[in-house]
């Protein structure tokens, strides 16, 4: 168990609903080494981080180490995004602003236009190709080098797989759960937030890294 300052974790976010997401998957891992996990609200000061990576590992990794080193504290983070199969991966690591343009000139939210776009760009393709997955990149950075450790950096990929839908359905979480169909028929946008948990890209990749951190940090 760590102990004086060092007891705190830092998330390289600034999404309290993902802190507090985070600290549901992680918390055994945080109970058995007296870790706290907090949020980049937690400083001041800190700069925001250009994802500037072509991968999710590379993006997740800008930012925990950016978040390492800032804060002298062991830090996670995480990127993700809808890798859709037709598409050859994309939106990929531009999920988020993959209708960017569009949205901002038709005054309409980011998550509704990016549904949009990814829809009107698949109307043509038969349901036997609209395979899709959700993918995340989970990574934990030591602050510079530690002695007695195996490594200073590891990175976990968790996946959700799916199938595209023709609409959304759904009201429960954000970005393009309601387009995504799981095996069960529902949409991601269909499942409460701690069924979401247990199935989600998100959910196995820090359940992963979960392992990592009681390894690296007790
Ligand atoms: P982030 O890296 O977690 O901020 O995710 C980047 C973008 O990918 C989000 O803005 C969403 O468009 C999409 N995305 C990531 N995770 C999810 C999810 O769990 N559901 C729906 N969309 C997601």
């Amino acid at each position: 168990m760590v102990s004086g300052p060092e007891r705190r974790l830092v998330l390289a976010t600034r999404n309290g609903h993902k802190v507090v997401e985070l600290r549901e998957i992680l918390r055994d891992a945080l109970d058995r080494t007296g870790l706290e996990l907090v949020g980049l609200d937690a400083f001041e000061g800190l700069a925001d981080v250009v994802e500037s990576g072509v991968t999710f590992a590379e993006n997740a990794l800008l930012k925990a180490r950016y978040a390492a080193s800032a804060t002298g504290l062991p830090a996670l983070a995480d990127d993700s995004g809808l890798a859709v199969d037709v598409l050859g991966g994309s939106p990929g690591v531009f999920s988020a602003r993959w209708a960017g343009p569009l949205a901002r000139s038709a005054g309409i939210p980011v998550d509704e236009a990016n549904n949009q776009l990814l829809l009107a760009q698949l109307a043509d393709v038969p349901d036997e190709h609209r395979a899709a997955g959700f993918v995340c990149a989970a990574a934990l950075v030591l602050p510079g080098e530690r002695s007695g450790t195996s490594g200073h950096h590891v990175v976990r990929e968790g996946h959700c797989r799916g199938v595209l839908g023709r609409e959304p359905v759904g009201d429960n979480g954000f970005g393009y759960d309601p387009l995504l169909v799981r095996p069960d028929g529902r949409t991601l946008a269909e499942h409460s937030a701690q069924e979401k948990n247990a199935v989600s890209h998100r959910g196995e990749a820090f359940r992963a890294l979960a392992q990592d951190v009681e390894t690296l940090l007790a």
